[in-house]
């Protein structure tokens, strides 16, 4: 039966084909995405997806959890120590549901947040009145600099000293400067507020020692497992000892039910590997390739890169000046089998995104070379000069064909 269903399902199994084919075909630079390692994968399409596990180790609705008690405790200590916290909790499903989970545990519906807009970064889930998150609490939102490009700490303290924040949130989706997290504690204890980070997009540069890390200043951290971190899709939540009671209750049994017993074992897996001395010079090259593309596109007309470079695993590209919006530049780019995002710059306000996001975890993962990243900006540079081109736009098809050709997916 085991690998026999793609004879049961051509439909869905011909689909997942599709999907690894264009994933080896295409150089991936939608910054929240990796490729998870073999066990992580092979994990959890084990037989643990067919326990029930509701509650926690040793007090659990169902019996049988013997097994299960070992992986929870061998994760939530896995993610302590990889991230020096006091309290983990590794059952969210999603970055999604560890920040719902972290709101049930701090604030009362109405409660007030201060939290990175959507247009300099930040993320929806952070207060936006499209997402429960602005539904329940009452949100206000900080940008950044409009010249520097960059968090404004000082309009951030004013902000908080006139909104008296319940929970002040620092994090983001598309930054690609340094947060001083200190300056952020700070801020929240001079206005009486918790702060909170989300590092979903940077936890494996923190876990990898290439940034510092939110963890000792803030009350609480959440995160995606899934993206720089390089482990399954999913959530987790860092903490204070002293909050672990309420946060554990927050995600069970007041946001979820049934924990997701295969994926918190790729968890535990995930978490290891990025305690390997490998996992460091892996966050170090993604920083660094991130870098050189950053350089190169500084260097390209008419493309200007957003805050001048990047600390970290990502650079969001100004391409107005090509006369392409940044869903018009994604498109293009996709043709030619590059993966971009479009992008909110800074200082737009209306709906149409003049950026795009480039990251290089993906590519990283791939052991693309110096030469090789080089290539792939200099390429970039080259479709968003010269969109209709359609001779040199087939040229460039080649030349990510060859690229990918030479840096396949291993893992
Ligand atoms: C990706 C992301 C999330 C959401 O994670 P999901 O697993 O997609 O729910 C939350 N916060 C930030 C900052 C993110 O970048």
């Amino acid at each position: 039966m085991n690998n026999e269903w793609h004879t049961q399902d051509p439909a869905v199994w011909q689909a997942v084909q599709a999907e690894a084919s264009r994933q080896a075909n295409v150089i991936e630079l939608i910054a929240s995405e990796n490729i998870a390692s073999q066990a992580v994968r092979a994990v959890q399409s084990s037989v643990l997806t067919n326990k029930y596990a509701v509650g926690y180790p040793g007090a659990r609705i169902y019996p049988g959890n013997e097994a299960i008690d070992r992986i929870d405790e061998i994760a939530r200590t896995r993610a302590q120590d990889l991230f020096g916290a006091e309290y983990a909790n590794v059952f969210p499903h999603s970055g999604t549901q560890a920040n719902q989970a972290v709101y049930a545990a701090f604030l009362q519906p109405g409660d007030r947040i201060l939290a990175m807009s959507e247009h300099a970064g930040g993320h929806f889930t952070h207060g936006q009145a499209h997402n429960f998150s602005g539904q329940l609490y009452d949100a206000q939102f900080y940008g950044v600099d409009p010249t520097t490009e960059r968090l404004d700490y000082a309009q951030i303290e004013r902000q908080a000293r006139a909104w008296h924040p319940r929970i002040i949130i620092a994090g983001a989706s598309a930054y690609s400067q340094l947060i001083d997290w200190e300056r952020f504690r700070a801020i929240a204890d001079e206005v009486g507020a918790y702060l909170m980070v989300d590092m979903a997009h940077i936890a494996g540069l923190v876990a990898g020692q290439v940034l510092p890390s939110p963890v000792p200043v803030a009350d609480v951290v959440t995160s995606t497992t899934h993206k720089t971190l390089r482990g399954p899709r999913g959530g987790m939540i860092l903490a204070k000892r002293q909050y672990g009671a309420q946060i554990d209750q927050a995600v069970f049994p007041r946001s979820q039910s049934g924990t997701l017993e295969q994926i918190v074992a790729a968890k535990a897996i995930a978490y290891r590997e990025a305690q390997q001395p490998e996992f460091r010079q892996y966050a170090e090259q993604v920083v660094q390739n991130a870098q050189l593309m950053a350089r190169i596109l500084h260097e390209t007309p008419n493309v200007r890169v957003v805050t001048g470079g990047t600390v970290n695993h990502e650079l969001t590209l100004d391409v107005r000046a090509t006369g392409l919006t940044g869903a018009a530049a994604a498109d293009r780019l996709y043709s030619v089998g590059i993966a971009t995002n479009q992008e909110l710059l800074p200082l737009e306000t209306g709906r149409t995104m003049g950026g795009i996001r480039l990251g290089t975890p993906t590519i990283t993962s791939r052991n693309f070379t110096p030469a090789a990243v080089s290539e792939v900006a200099t390429l970039i540079g080259q479709v968003l000069n010269h969109p209709s081109d359609l001779e040199q736009l087939d040229q460039i098809r080649q030349a990510v064909q060859r690229l990918t050709a030479q840096f396949p997916v291993t893992r």
